[in-house]
């Protein structure tokens, strides 16, 4: 595998086909009365799409720097990045073990074992489940003791890819998106994003100056700001990313509902409503909060400009939640 030294020591392997393409929804566009486009990350093409593997180019090719032998990433049951982090090691022949918590409650078996589930099983990972109430970290470290006894050298990725290196994959997204922006001649456009672990967000904001709005999946405003925060000011002491720091960090948690991963009226609508639309799956947990957030704030009047959807990814966990589709 072929690993891309780039400025400041961070290399990047190539799983990810590039660039995603931005398009225009004309009929959530004519729906809402707004301008809707819409940055099709949920094409990544590997492993059935999303966002992580954006960050997983630089957090894997750091791995196989370190010569490790394995990986151990964290996650929700119905986690993407899990599945993506799995599917990633796989390519890179590396073992995966994935620490997955029982964490959202009164969901249906076909949470506990199908939809990414399936996925990860599909590609070889070992799955320790994290019964609610038990600590992960533990399980974590009882996974790393398990692995290296075995020989293995274990590289952990952290929760949802969520650090600066990991960042750094939505850093160039936001390159990307801003010249995909100019090309099509739109004008001061707002980026809209679904925000739980916050290294999209944050990677986001190192990579444009366009203005991102994140909708929260799960955590309050101030913890999500937080979270944003400690990432935008470890990538502003980069060379690439100077008053980074400076930048002001939007975010929206009216949309979280009941809580992460527990389905909500307007998330289903949202759901429901691109897809009759625009023939355009979203997800449950992530992108359907995130689209619930942005009809509302449209039809409340609170967006001015063109609105850029990014669309994370997350097909998988809708065959999860057949409770509500
Ligand atoms: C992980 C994920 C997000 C959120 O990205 P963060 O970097 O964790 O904030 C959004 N959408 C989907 C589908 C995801 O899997």
């Amino acid at each position: 595998m072929h690993i891309f030294e780039n400025t400041d020591g961070y290399s990047r392997v190539s799983l990810a086909q590039f660039p995603t393409p931005l398009q225009r929804l004309d009929r959530l566009s004519e729906h809402l009365r707004h301008e809707i486009w819409m940055k099709r990350d949920d094409l990544t093409g590997f492993a059935g799409g999303g966002n992580k593997v954006r960050k997983l180019e630089f957090l894997m090719a750091e791995a196989l720097k370190q010569k490790a032998t394995a990986v151990i990433t964290v996650g929700a049951l119905q986690s993407n990045h899990a599945r993506q982090t799995a599917a990633a090691a796989a390519r890179l022949g590396l073992a995966c073990t994935l620490v997955l918590a029982e964490a959202v409650a009164g969901r249906t078996d076909a949470y506990a074992n199908g939809g990414n589930l399936t996925l990860d099983r599909l590609v070889g990972a070992v799955i320790k489940r994290v019964p609610a109430g038990e600590d992960v970290n533990t399980a974590v470290n009882q996974a790393i003791t398990d692995l290296e006894a075995q020989g293995h050298k274990v590289y952990v990725v952290p929760l949802g890819g969520s650090n600066i290196i990991g960042a750094l994959g939505y850093a160039v997204a936001g390159r990307e998106i801003e010249d995909q922006a100019r090309a099509v001649g739109l004008i001061n456009p707002t980026i809209i994003t679904g925000s739980g672990s916050a290294g999209t967000q944050a990677g986001l904001i190192l990579g444009t100056d366009m203005p991102v709005l994140g909708i929260s999946v799960a955590a309050n405003e101030s913890d999500l700001k937080l979270k944003i925060s400690q990432i935008v000011n470890e990538g502003s002491e980069l060379a690439q990313f100077p008053n980074a720091d400076k930048k002001e960090i939007n975010v929206d948690d009216r949309f979280v509902g009941a809580g992460y991963g527990q389905p909500s009226e307007e998330m289903k609508e949202a759901v429901e409503l691109v897809a009759r639309l625009e023939g355009i799956f979203l997800d449950p947990v992530y992108s359907g909060k995130a689209m619930a957030g942005l009809i509302h704030r449209v039809q409340s009047g609170e967006c001015s400009g063109p609105i850029i959807f990014l669309h994370t990814g997350g097909m998988p966990a809708l065959f999860a939640y057949d409770d509500v589709f």
